[in-house]
């Protein structure tokens, strides 16, 4: 059984049926779904969905660095959010430079990013964090990341997964000497980069997580239309072949990983 690790049933494009997608999914040999919040509106939506489900369903809450100009993050609510017991870690939060506009903005969003960062610590929950650099500097937001971390890390404990992973294998060694997860989504079934396929293949079966990122990111052979949860199993084939194990131990491993990282801490709590 997989678990998808981050997606979007609480957005928009599955308003009307994101109970059918989940019951497909479910059915699919999905073990559960974490609907990944991106602002304090989807946030509260991802519980909403959540607590209609017994098992299988969770909700994470936090503000994704695109959103930190038109949105506040005002700790208290979002910690107010935070401690519904479907919550199962905080994000998506983390530094996103992708757009032109945002020399301006980098201050804002590392300091967005911390505060999300401290509400974890508090929380004792994972973080989830997103990573978008400049185009024509590809790593940057990457390092500075990995930097904000150790300085927070040194004399905390934090855990987490970098989610949709990007970059090299050196960047990538970073993040696992941190104690963090990666996760992989659908992008891994279509890339040409070469370099990402070498992450795939180095990363150690304990250190990796499946996302799909739905509605977005749609794995062969279901690209360009929207991705839905049961995908997971299209990048777990993918991860499969990249390194040259059986599905089976993909499935094992990145699911046991995803029940450590997300569902071990809820369940001491409750
Ligand atoms: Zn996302």
């Amino acid at each position: 059984m997989l678990i998808d690790t981050h997606s979007h049933l609480n957005f928009k494009n599955f308003e009307k049926d994101y109970a059918q997608v989940i019951e497909r999914s479910l059915n699919y040999d999905l073990k559960a779904i974490i609907n990944v919040g991106s602002d304090f509106k989807t946030s509260k939506r991802a519980i909403e969905i959540a607590s209609r489900y017994e098992k299988g369903v969770y909700a994470t809450v936090g503000l994704h660095p695109i959103y930190i100009n038109q949105k506040d993050f005002d700790f208290h609510s979002f910690k107010k959010l935070a401690t519904s017991e479907k919550v199962i870690a905080i994000g998506e939060t983390g530094l996103d430079y992708y757009r032109n506009e945002v020399q301006s903005e980098k201050a804002k969003q590392k300091e967005i990013f911390l505060k999300q960062t401290g509400l974890a610590y508090e929380l004792n929950l994972p973080i989830i964090l997103h990573c978008r650099s400049e185009k024509d500097d590809p790593l940057g937001a990457y390092k500075e990341m990995i930097e904000i971390l150790q300085n927070f890390i040194k004399d905390k404990n934090l855990k987490g997964v970098i989610h949709c992973f990007q970059a090299n294998w050196k960047i990538a060694k970073e993040f696992i000497k941190l104690g963090f997860y990666l996760g992989f989504t659908g992008f891994v079934t279509f890339t040409k980069d070469e370099e990402l396929i070498e992450v795939v293949k180095k990363t150690p079966l304990d250190r990796i997580l499946l996302e799909t990122d739905c509605p977005f990111l749609a794995p062969v052979p279901y690209r360009g239309k929207r991705c839905e949860p049961w995908h997971t199993k299209f990048i777990a084939e993918k991860i499969a072949k990249i390194k040259k194990l059986s599905f089976q131990k993909i499935a094992k491993a990145t699911t046991q990983n995803a029940e450590k990282l997300f569902l071990s801490i809820r369940f001491q709590k409750a």
